[in-house]
């Protein structure tokens, strides 16, 4: 699957045993649907974060196109107030678009302790340690 933001070939990685598309390039991750329900199981704040997502129409952001459809995907809030942070969802419910330190963004909403063991691995993810498991390029 190549990058809807960049184009760049992405990587599937497993991230606390749920398989995740990277991109090395832009630093994005996309999560099929159902995936982030699955990062966040064990977070109290899980079912609200998940009924928080609300539509953004206003917005001047350029859209994306979703990599498995292929349709501009919809801008939609995630959390709320002043943690909030905007996010890319196909309208068919393919999955979600992460640029680069959203998903961390979403994670630390979703109320999990600094020392969450996936907010860890996502930081060394980012830091180029610890990819011991690429599936496939
Ligand atoms: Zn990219
Ligand atoms: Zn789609």
């Amino acid at each position: 699957m190549n990058c809807p933001f960049c184009k760049n070939p992405m990587v599937i990685l497993e991230l606390a045993e749920v398989e995740i598309d990277h991109c090395f390039s832009c630093g994005g991750i996309w999560l099929d649907s159902g995936e982030l329900e699955l990062l966040l199981e064990g977070s109290a704040e899980k079912e609200g974060l998940l009924a928080s997502f609300t539509i953004d129409k206003d917005t001047k952001e350029k859209s994306i196109k979703c990599p498995i459809c292929s349709k501009r995907m919809e801008k939609v809030f995630c959390g709320k107030g002043v943690k909030r942070t905007r996010l890319d969802k196909c309208g068919n419910n393919d999955g979600i678009w992460f640029d680069k330190g959203e998903l961390q963004d979403v994670l630390e909403i979703g109320c999990f302790d600094k020392n969450n063991r996936i907010l860890d691995l996502l930081k060394d993810m980012f830091a180029g340690k610890n990819i011991h498991k690429v599936i496939t390029s």
